[in-house]
C-alpha cells in the first residue's frame, strides 16, 4: 500500500548550478496531496511541473521548460525525491538551475531527511508496465518489461580504462537508492571540458562536484564506489522516471543509454497507453501515519 508523501517543513540550501555556472538558492517546501513535484521559479513568477511533457535539452542533463521559463539540470534533486518516495513537493529556485551541490543525490536526499516526511493520507497509484517498451538502436537503447517492483539493469561501457564497462544489477527500495544510487556522483571526461565550455555547458564544475577522468586516471580523488560511474547512470536514472508522476513496477534494462533515452522511454510509455495500468491502493486514509523507516524521523504522527 502507497500512500503520497510530502516534507514536514521546509529546507534550504545554496550552490552553484553546474552548467550554467550561477549560484542559485534553493528551497523544498511541502504540496499538499495531488500536487506532484511541481519547480517555482521565485525570480519569474512562474511554476514548471516536473512531468514528462515539460523535459527539453536532454544531452547532458534533464531540463524542464514551462512559458520560457526553464529548471535545469533536475534529475539529481529528482532521483532523491523519486529515490526515497517523496509525492508532492514545491521546489523553489531563485534562478535557472539546480544547484550541483557535491555531484550526487545525497545532499538532496539529506535535505529531504532533515526536513522530514508526513504521510498525507492520500492513495498513491503505482504505475504497472504490462508489455515490453523499448527505444533506441542497437548500440543504445533502454527497455521497460513487466515485473512487480522496480527492478534495474544498467550497462555503461567508455573508451576510458578508469570507467570501462560497468553493470548494475539490483532491486530499488528507498533504503537501497538512499545507500548504494544517491551518493554516486556524477562525472566528466576531461577531453570534454573545453568543447562542453565553447557550448556554455559545465562552467560551474570542479573537482569538488564531479568526478572528472583523464584516460585512465581519475582527478578527482577517491571513488565513493569502485562502480560509481554506473551508479551514477542509474541515478539520473531513477531521476528520469520520476517525470513519469507515479512509482514505477517494471524490470528496466539500460544498455549505454542517457538522457534523452531515459526521457524517450518514458515519452513512448506514456504514448502506449495498452503498455501500462495505474493500481489504485486502498482509497481510504490510514487511521495512523506509518513512521519514515530511514535514519531520521523516529515518531509516529497521527494522521489528520
Ligand atoms: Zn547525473
Amino acid at each position: 500500500m502507497a500512500w503520497q508523501k510530502t516534507v514536514r517543513r521546509a529546507v534550504s540550501a545554496n550552490g552553484v548550478g553546474i552548467h550554467g555556472g550561477k549560484q542559485v538558492a534553493l528551497r523544498l517546501r511541502p504540496a499538499p496531496p495531488g500536487t506532484g513535484v511541481v519547480f517555482v521559479r521565485t525570480d519569474l513568477g512562474i511554476a514548471i511541473p516536473a512531468r514528462a511533457e515539460n523535459a527539453r535539452d536532454l544531452a547532458y542533463a534533464t531540463t524542464l521548460r514551462l512559458r520560457g521559463a526553464e529548471a535545469r539540470t533536475v534529475e539529481h534533486l529528482m532521483a532523491a525525491v523519486g529515490g526515497v518516495g517523496i509525492t508532492n513537493l514545491f521546489v523553489d529556485l531563485s534562478a535557472a538551475e539546480v544547484p550541483i551541490l557535491d555531484g550526487s543525490a545525497l545532499p538532496f536526499v539529506e535535505m529531504i531527511r532533515r526536513a522530514g516526511f508526513v504521510d498525507q493520507g492520500a492513495s498513491l497509484p503505482e504505475m504497472q508496465v504490462r508489455r515490453v517498451v523499448r527505444v533506441g538502436d542497437k548500440e543504445r537503447w533502454i527497455e521497460l518489461r513487466p515485473a512487480p517492483e522496480l527492478f534495474v539493469d544498467y550497462l555503461v561501457s567508455y573508451d576510458s580504462p578508469a570507467v570501462g564497462r560497468q553493470r548494475f544489477v539490483g532491486a530499488i527500495t528507498p533504503q537501497r537508492f538512499a545507500s548504494a544510487i544517491a551518493p554516486a556522483r556524477t562525472f566528466g571526461f576531461l577531453e570534454e571540458v573545453a568543447s562542453l565550455r565553447r557550448r556554455g555547458l559545465g562552467l560551474g564544475g570542479s573537482l569538488d562536484n564531479c568526478i572528472v577522468v583523464d584516460r585512465e586516471r581519475i582527478l578527482s580523488g577517491d571513488l565513493r564506489f569502485r562502480d560509481e560511474f554506473v551508479r551514477h547512470k542509474v541515478l539520473d536514472l531513477i531521476g528520469d522516471l520520476a517525470l513519469l508522476e507515479y512509482p514505477l513496477r517494471a524490470q528496466v534494462v539500460a544498455h549505454r543509454a542517457g538522457h534523452s533515452l531515459h526521457v524517450a522511454v518514458v515519452n513512448e510509455l506514456l504514448a502506449s497507453p495498452e503498455a501500462w495500468e495505474l493500481l489504485e491502493p486502498d482509497r481510504l486514509a490510514p487511521l495512523t501515519v506509518r513512521p519514515y523507516v530511514g535514519d531520521s524521523e523516529p515518531e509516529a504522527v497521527a494522521a489528520s
